[in-house]
């Protein structure tokens, strides 16, 4: 990879993420390379890459099974120049920073030092230009320069901080959180889509609980999340039984042990305590449940939107996993199999777990869906009737809903 761009006589280096986990002993998640060459250049020298991104122009070439990214040196923004203008907000933020330069400059333009080595397979050498390496070595996450002024360019740099510590257990440098707590309120300049992204980033880094932790401490949570932040009551946080904590925390294992996760079950913890607040205010109007769960959660969400966007396609799931809680409560005999098949059963019963952990709902309810999904056959059907009571009324003789009831105590 290297060696065809060194051989068409262009520089070329592994930089960022990969190269700080090569050397804390992490596995890389992926690999970045910077070269002097243009992606121009680089689509010549890699005839089968993909030229990808509007705002950057970086180079996909595919080795073997992983895709390498490579980009061309970019120059910092320099405050002092005249260009200030033109790529800085009056707010001092970066709105644009995609001017090609030299590898002194690149570096410059990266948040931390630990991000901020290059590896030269060539030469087999580091180049390292802030200090880095030691830092890296003493287990330190350090901005690049003024952490204020690199903060107040791109908010989001506080949330790479907090991942980096949750997931590396790096030390922040010390007085940084009172800067993040200062600067928290900054998250609301960011585009909420791409704080989606962050998030997700976050929360699916197999160190969730960890990051909701500096999360809240640093203040940034309660930016991302304000009306959320606000629902939880003490009980919600504790780390055996609160709703929130064991959600990230079931996050977490799934991702240890390599099971599949959805953002929908992420989000569906985070906002269930708002929704089923934003239902006990409606609760006098005589809506049946699910159309005020959903009122509810439209509004909940419909405000969330406007700090961080989640994707239509992820707050749809999301509804259907509240949705299910309340069929899966009730245990209709008629419903069971089609719950059973219902395509967010898996995510729905994973959170009635936590309902069921965090005391809202009986445990012999959770157990009863638990054990119902490891029996077929016979086994299920005598579970179903076993549930009793209500057997389904003949197609067309269904009870009118006003009716008087029946005298005597049936039921
Ligand atoms: P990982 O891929 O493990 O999440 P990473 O450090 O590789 O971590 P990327 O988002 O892949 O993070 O970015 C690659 C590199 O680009 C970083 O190491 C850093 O040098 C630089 N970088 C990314 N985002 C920013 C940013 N918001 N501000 C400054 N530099 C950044
Ligand atoms: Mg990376």
């Amino acid at each position: 990879m290297a060696d065809s761009l060194n051989q068409a006589g262009f520089s070329a280096e592994l930089v960022g993420g990969c190269v700080r986990d090569l050397l804390l002993g992490e596995r890389p998640k992926d690999f970045d390379v910077v070269t002097d060459a243009s992606p121009e250049d680089v689509r010549r020298v890699f005839p089968r890459s993909r030229m990808i991104g509007r705002r950057f122009r970086i180079v996909h070439v595919r080795m073997g099974r992983e895709v390498i990214e490579v980009s061309t040196y970019r120059a910092g923004i320099d405050s002092e120049s005249e260009a200030e203008e033109s790529t800085h907000s009056h707010l001092g933020r970066i709105l644009r920073d995609n001017v090609f330069g030299t590898r002194e400059q690149d570096v410059f333009r990266r948040d931390f030092t630990a991000n901020a080595l290059y590896y030269d397979i060539g030469s087999n050498s580091l180049l390292d230009y802030v200090d880095g390496f030691s830092d890296i070595k003493s287990g330190r996450l350090r901005f690049i320069g003024d952490p204020a002024k690199r903060i107040n360019e791109d908010p989001v740099r506080m949330l790479r901080a907090v991942r980096f510590k949750a997931k590396l257990d790096l030390d922040l440098e010390p007085g940084i959180d009172e800067i993040f707590r200062e600067q928290a309120y900054l998250l609301r300049h960011v585009p909420p889509a791409r704080l989606f992204d962050e998030v997700l980033k976050l929360f699916h880094s197999g160190y969730a609980v960890a990051s909701f932790g500096l999360l809240r401490e640093f203040g940034l949570f309660a930016e991302l999340f304000p009306e959320a932040e606000r629902s939880y009551g003490e009980a919600d946080l504790e780390p055996q039984r609160g709703l929130v904590l064991q959600g990230f925390q079931n996050t977490d294992r799934r991702i240890e042990k390599g099971k599949p996760v959805i953002a929908a079950f992420l989000f569906a913890c985070i906002f269930w305590r708002a929704v089923r607040r934003q239902c006990d205010r409606h609760e006098g109007r005589r809506k049946n449940t699910q159309q005020l769960l959903q009122r509810s959660a439209f509004e909940v969400l419909g405000r969330e939107n406007q700090r961080v966007m989640i994707p239509r396609r992820v707050s749809t799931a999301v509804v259907e996993i509240w949705e299910l809680q309340s069929r899966l409560e009730a245990r209709r005999p008629r419903m069971v199999q089609r719950l059973l098949e219902n395509r967010r059963f898996r995510a729905a019963y994973d959170f009635l777990l936590l309902r069921s952990r965090a005391g809202e709902v009986p445990s012999e309810l959770a157990g009863w869906w638990t054990e119902i999904q490891e029996c077929d056959g016979p086994d299920r059907q005598a579970m179903i009737q076993g549930l009793g009571g209500g057997r389904a009324p003949r197609k067309g003789r269904r009870r009118p809903r006003r009716s008087r009831p029946p005298a005597g105590n049936a039921r």
